[in-house]
């Protein structure tokens, strides 16, 4: 079999507890767009157990057809089982290309088809492009510590496989009512000493808030000067209805919790709104919150490179500049 007999951008389709994990819609987004420079269609790979009903949600979403494998061994994700699947999956439909999330899941799943299926894998992309000329999926990373982006390839392999971190792609619009077609694939799942045996699931109590899902983020940095000062972006956040985040000096100073981090080793957000607060711009940060709608800085600094992305800049005291716009915004708005 020749690589061009190789069709289609599939999306493995991340569903926990039967609820479609929201990567799974961006990266059906970017399939899109993939599959218009291939001239083929996005196909939706559903993993679970009594899962069909999902598969109209993928198609709000822009999948063209959706494959289903329902079998009571995916009802919890383990490694084995899943893997199985998904390779069966490949070698029946033989797709060109095959995204996955970055997620716990997809960080697991991926590398493990990869090795099954005898092809390549590039974790993590920020950019995915079709070559116009080879039609070859070019897959940009950051690599050697965020410094550079290296643009991988998989020429002589199929599929051609990445995975991608929530957050960097963006999702299309749902079409309310729109409908796939679903193929169900049927798949044996023989037990073997490779199948873990889940007993319970206990599920971690969080009241954290998911960062992603701000439209409204005000970020600090070490510009703060100590972490007593993120109260003030609280307070800030509060009076415009937002979350707080902040870049990973703060974390590492112990100031701020790891699940606020922005960036390259933190999440990658896309809100309407970005205040950054006495933060450099490190590339490592900027991978994260570079694609934000609006940009607002805040920096002593007039040269800090988080200028360069941002779409207005106040030079000055962030520990000053934050009070007065707290307040304003709270007159304004009273
Ligand atoms: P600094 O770079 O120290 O910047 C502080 C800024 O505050 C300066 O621009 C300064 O002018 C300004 N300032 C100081 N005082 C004031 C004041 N009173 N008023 C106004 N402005 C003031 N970083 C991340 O954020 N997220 C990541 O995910 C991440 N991942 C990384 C992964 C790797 C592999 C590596 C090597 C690094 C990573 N980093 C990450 C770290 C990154 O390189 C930077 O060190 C970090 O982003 C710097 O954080 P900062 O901007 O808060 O601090």
């Amino acid at each position: 079999m020749s690589l061009q007999d190789y069709k289609g951008v599939f999306v493995f389709a991340q569903q926990v507890d039967n609820k479609i994990s929201g990567v799974s819609f961006e990266l059906i987004g970017k399939a899109k767009d993939l599959a218009a420079d291939l001239g083929t269609e996005v196909t939706a790979v559903l993993l679970g157990y009594n899962v069909k009903d999902l598969a109209d949600k993928l198609a709000e979403f822009g999948a063209d057809k959706v494959i289903v494998v329902d079998d009571k061994a995916l009802e919890v994700y383990t490694t084995e089982p899943y893997t199985v699947a998904m390779n069966a999956v490949i070698e029946q439909y033989k797709p060109d290309v095959v995204l996955y999330g970055a997620t716990a899941i997809g960080r697991d799943l991926a590398p493990r088809v990869s090795a099954r299926v005898h092809t390549g894998l590039t974790a993590d992309c920020t950019k995915l492009e079709v070559d116009a000329e080879t039609k070859n999926l070019h897959m940009t990373r950051p690599a050697f510590g965020g410094n550079i982006m290296a643009t991988i390839k998989c020429p002589d392999h199929r599929p051609q496989m990445a995975t991608v971190r929530p957050g960097v792609m963006q999702k299309i619009s749902p079409v309310a009512g729109a409908k796939a077609v679903v193929e169900e694939c049927s798949v044996t799942f023989e037990k073997n000493n490779k199948y873990v045996e889940v007993i319970d699931v206990i599920k971690k109590v969080s009241d954290k808030i998911n960062i992603q899902d701000a439209k409204i983020l005000v970020s600090g940095g070490r510009g703060l000067g100590c972490g007593e000062n993120f109260k003030m972006l609280r307070d800030l956040a509060d009076a415009l209805g937002g979350e707080v985040a902040s870049s990973r000096a703060c974390v590492d100073a112990g100031w701020v919790e790891k699940d606020i981090q922005v960036g390259q080793t933190g999440q990658t957000v896309r809100p309407n709104l970005y205040i950054a607060c006495g933060i450099s711009g490190a590339i490592q940060h900027l991978a994260g919150m570079e694609e934000s709608d609006l940009i607002i800085a805040i920096n002593k600094d007039e040269t800090a490179p988080i200028f360069d992305v941002a779409d207005f800049g106040i030079v000055g005291d962030v520990t000053k500049i934050v009070p007065i716009l707290t307040e304003k915004i709270k007159t304004e708005v009273a």
